[in-house]
């Protein structure tokens, strides 16, 4: 059978029929440790009893009336996003890239309010990964993501990752804000020291830019804290969530500070879909468990001992593996050999996980998932490990 659907992903022969919490099941029956987790999306694994309730429900009552109207869901969730976080407004989104476009656009109208419109450039880091629309692949500066498709949109200066004399050193008169992930994703699950990411703060208000950062992987709760950048003294002007936050169903969300968002007045932007009832609904179900200081107490001791046990494992194993990093359950494996081996030998032991950048194995289980089935996800390693030394 021909396969009608554009061939832009790099698919193992694999489907799925159905999910429960960790697991994930082939039609014929065959069980899968899922840490891949949909690439840090299923955040309350699959099938979560209040997760599928709440869609459930929603989907009978009233799916989508479009943002001509207002949308009460959509209002608690932003009110719940708000009340949690550094920000005052929230846009909703279908997608990260969409949540990171309206972060880009509300920086670039700030300045234009002010007075300042040639204030439209913004500072990214080398490594970064910001999502596949034509501004944002300008934003993350990868050339095998801007090859072949014309000239990149302009406006963003890259600098090395972390650097702070360079970020210095690049900032203009035209420069608008600096974005950055928290823990680069894509990047290879690269976190940005605590200290350098304060520093960004200073060098951000002594200049008057607005801080942007990208938590549409590292946030809703995947590092331990409600937002990654909770483990350090600073907040950002806007932040772009996405991924975790709809546990499934397609949603995301630019968050701001009112001054910040100061310029994204009545008619600036839109969305069709963005915030409807349906994947409000999804998004506060979500937000409910896990914006809970017992879940996640749960998270970081998970990661605790997810990194403790992995660290164990790479040791016997050092001419496959070679170390690991991450926070919480952010986690990746420096790889040996090519990262890819490493996946497909764990494919093979019926345990699912996503490359990143840097030649690392990321591992992004639910945040539900328990002590018993890191367990299970350790000796699959091991495993995984151990069959690629055997075959030479
Ligand atoms: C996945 C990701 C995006 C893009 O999200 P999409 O939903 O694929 O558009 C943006 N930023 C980061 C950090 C991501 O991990």
């Amino acid at each position: 059978m021909t396969n009608p659907v554009m061939p832009t992903y790099g698919r193992f022969d694999l489907a799925f029929e159905r999910g429960e919490g960790v697991y994930l099941f082939t039609e014929d029956g065959t069980r899968y440790l899922d840490f891949c987790g949909g690439v840090a999306v299923t955040s309350l694994g699959h099938g979560h009893p209040k997760l599928v309730q709440a869609i459930q429900d929603q989907a009978a009552k009233l799916m989508h009336t479009s943002n001509l109207y207002r949308i009460p869901q959509q209002e608690r969730l932003a009110q719940h996003l708000c009340d949690s976080t550094f920000a005052d407004m929230a846009f909703f989104t279908n997608s990260g890239a969409e949540a990171m476009e309206c972060s880009i656009k509300t920086a670039r109208r700030y300045h234009f309010v002010n007075g300042q419109p040639d204030r439209y450039r913004i500072i990214t880091m080398e490594g970064a990964f910001h999502g596949r629309t034509l501004a944002m692949i300008a934003a993350g500066g990868q050339e095998k993501h801007l090859e072949g498709f014309g000239p990149a949109v302009d406006g963003f200066d890259q600098v090395p990752f972390g650097d702070i004399d360079a970020l210095q050193a690049a900032i203009t008169d035209e420069t608008a804000a600096i974005l950055v992930e928290p823990v680069q994703g894509e990047g290879g699950v690269k976190a940005i020291p605590f200290d350098i990411l304060e520093q960004m703060r200073t060098i951000a208000d002594d200049n008057g830019l607005l801080l942007i950062f990208d938590e549409v992987q590292c946030g809703v709760g995947r590092t331990g804290k409600l937002f990654a950048h909770e483990w350090t003294s600073i907040t950002p002007d806007i932040m772009a969530v996405a991924k975790g936050i709809g546990g499934g169903f397609p949603l995301g969300v630019c968050l701001t500070t009112a001054e910040a968002g100061k310029g994204m007045t009545a008619g600036t932007h839109g969305s069709t879909f963005g915030g409807n009832p349906l994947a409000a609904a999804a998004g506060n179900a979500v937000m409910d468990v896990i914006d809970d200081p017992d879940f996640l107490a749960h998270v970081e001791d998970m990661g605790g001992y997810l990194g403790q046990k992995l660290s164990a494992v790479i040791a016997r194993h050092p001419d496959v593996v070679s170390g690991m990093r991450g926070v919480g359950l952010m986690r990746a494996i420096e790889c040996v050999v090519t990262n890819l081996d490493l996946v497909n030998a764990l494919t093979d032991q019926n345990m699912l996980t996503v490359g990143a950048g840097g030649n690392v194995v990321r591992l992004l289980p639910p945040l539900t998932v328990t002590q018993d089935e890191i367990d299970e996800a350790v000796a699959a390693i091991d495993a995984a490990c151990t069959a690629i030394e055997e075959k030479g």
